[in-house]
């Protein structure tokens, strides 16, 4: 073997083979041969020179983050608040995490590929059990457990392992082993014990113009997604074109979401059938082999696997707090947040939860009594199927719906805001960077209410709340069921890029942040709760 070759790591391998790919663009003009030379040269490097993808590293922060957030404001008068400071709110949230990645490191759902506070699971009762015991510590005397199960014919299907593997072969270059790319995280499907293998096909956008040209026939279709802002902003668009692509005949679909780094991210279906997300870094490698692969007439094959598990019979709990009111005790503002998360959730939402918890503390002080009576209620949430952390809620406690003035629900509140930044990872994958603020947050006023309008433009004025222009009536999340049961609902809200992301971890939430949304939501409360009824819901 070369003696130099052997030198060579994988970098300066793709250094070399982009050289040679330069070099062989210039000479082909002026000196015919050169391709021959250039061709030579790819074929003695693994995949066509182009450098291996990183495989998962489930804790790392895959932005750049050099620079502090910007500090909380702390109005005239609130400095003895140290229950809403932003480092009491940040070691909560760093328990809140914690119960996810004990869910990981146990393997709580088969091989531990996927993890999270997952309801109707230790993870989530741990989670549950935790916010009770917090809000009991803040001396609130009516904690409710509020239990709920699966009904005989409910349950959820969860994966427990999978691999999506390229197949090496030496066409790609000497050397050319299997490479598994290991952010692919399945949304659904079947597949037989001995794997799927196929061809690949590259449908770029997988429009009906582009899919007029392409034969997806008994092939894995690899198409792309490129996020702007909130993943689910893409679920329209994308998961029918997977769906369009399953009803055309292709075995799977592989969708590289173009997100920083390279995450599992578990969003965006495709109907039921066999699909799966592949984080950026491994999209890159893979669009990148299927590019020289095409050059030179060759075709790349994968094996896909998949084992999955439908869990029924599982049980859960919304854990309410209930502080009474001075005047109006039969009135109710309710302040909602859900304790379930895929992966760490330290922004879907750790943060909510750890601002509820700080809420809590600050709402169960004796000086710090309201009007009317407070419910703080942590969620089961609404990501395990036949476990309604709101829809519970609301058939379990009809006096306090009835008697409810507004439902504020705290969902995705404190992470980071991220752009793409202006440098690459080795690997030629664009880097992504951490400004000085918080994402943006949506604040949605599901009835439009004028009054509580103003007091979100107040509370950019005083705590520098990084709230979005625009009125808008945005219900969505736990506010949704809410809302359809008859409540005026409040949701301030963040869409995140790195929503249902591996990336989404405790050094994506700003400190500050906690605290911003924390003495936010807490002078919100308290206005909400002196203000006329026909204020809040003027209908
Ligand atoms: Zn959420």
């Amino acid at each position: 073997m070369d003696p130099i070759r052997t030198l060579l790591d994988n970098r300066l391998r793709a250094g070399l083979a982009l050289a040679v790919t330069l070099l062989g663009t210039v000479a082909c003009a002026e000196t015919p041969g050169a391709e021959a030379g250039e061709a030579a040269a790819l074929a003695d490097v693994p995949w066509f020179g182009v450098m291996l993808p990183p495989g998962l590293t489930p804790d790392a922060l895959q932005v750049i983050s050099d620079r502090p957030a910007a500090p909380a404001v702390v109005p005239q008068g609130e400095a003895g608040w140290r229950e809403l400071e932003g480092a009491a709110l940040q070691r909560d949230l760093a328990t809140i995490v914690g119960f996810s990645r004990e869910s990981r490191e146990t393997g709580e759902v088969g091989q531990g590929m996927l993890w999270g506070r997952i309801t109707g699971f230790p993870s989530g009762r741990k989670t549950i059990d935790w916010v009770a015991a917090q809000f009991r510590a803040a001396g609130i005397a009516d904690v409710r457990m509020q239990e709920i199960s699966h009904a005989p014919d409910a349950g959820i299907t969860l994966p427990l392992s999978w691999e999506v593997r390229l197949l090496g072969d030496a066409a790609f270059g000497d050397g050319s082993q299997d490479v598994v790319l290991e952010s692919a995280m399945p949304l659904s499907g079947e597949i037989p014990a001995e794997g799927l293998t196929a061809p690949l096909v590259y449908v770029g956008g997988a429009s009906t113009a582009e899919l007029a040209h392409v034969d997806v026939r008994g092939k894995i279709a690899v198409q792309k997604a490129v996020p702007q802002g909130h993943t689910v902003f893409v679920r329209d668009p994308v998961g029918p074109r997977a769906t369009d692509l399953l009803e055309r005949g292709a075995v799977a679909v592989l969708t590289v979401i173009a997100l920083p780094g390279n995450m599992r991210v578990r969003d965006i279906g495709c109907g039921g059938g066999t699909c799966f997300n592949l984080g950026g870094q491994d999209g890159r490698f893979l669009e990148a082999v299927l590019g020289h692969a095409a050059e030179a007439g060759s075709e790349i094959r994968a094996r896909l696997t998949l084992e999955s598990q439908r869990f029924s019979g599982l049980s859960a709990a919304n854990a309410v707090a209930v502080v009474p009111g001075t005047s109006r005790a039969d009135e109710y503002v309710v302040v909602n947040a859900h304790a379930d998360a895929w992966f760490d959730g330290a922004g879907d939402n750790g943060d909510g939860l750890a601002v509820l918890a700080g809420l809590a503390r600050h709402f169960g002080r004796a000086d710090m009594r309201q009007e009317r009576s407070i419910v703080l209620v942590a969620s089961a949430g609404h990501h395990s199927s036949g476990l309604s952390g709101p829809g519970s809620f609301v058939s379990m406690n009809p006096d306090i719906v009835a008697g409810t003035v507004l439902l504020i629900n705290l969902e995705h509140t404190a992470e980071r805001h991220i752009t793409p930044a202006r440098s690459d990872h080795p690997d030629g994958y664009q880097e992504w960077t951490m400004d000085a603020h918080e994402a943006p947050i949506v604040a949605g006023i599901s009835n439009g209410s004028p009054f509580l309008d103003q007091l979100v433009r107040r509370g950019i004025e005083r705590y520098g709340t990084n709230f979005v222009s625009g009125p808008n009536r945005m219900a969505s999340g736990e506010g949704g069921t809410y809302t359809r049961a008859g409540m005026p609902v409040f949701t301030a809200m963040q869409g995140s890029p790195m929503y249902h992301t591996t990336g989404e971890v405790l050094e994506m939430i700003s400190t500050p942040g906690l605290e911003r949304m924390a003495r936010f939501t807490a002078f919100f409360i308290k206005e909400v709760s002196r203000a006329p009824a026909g204020q809040i819901d003027p209908q």
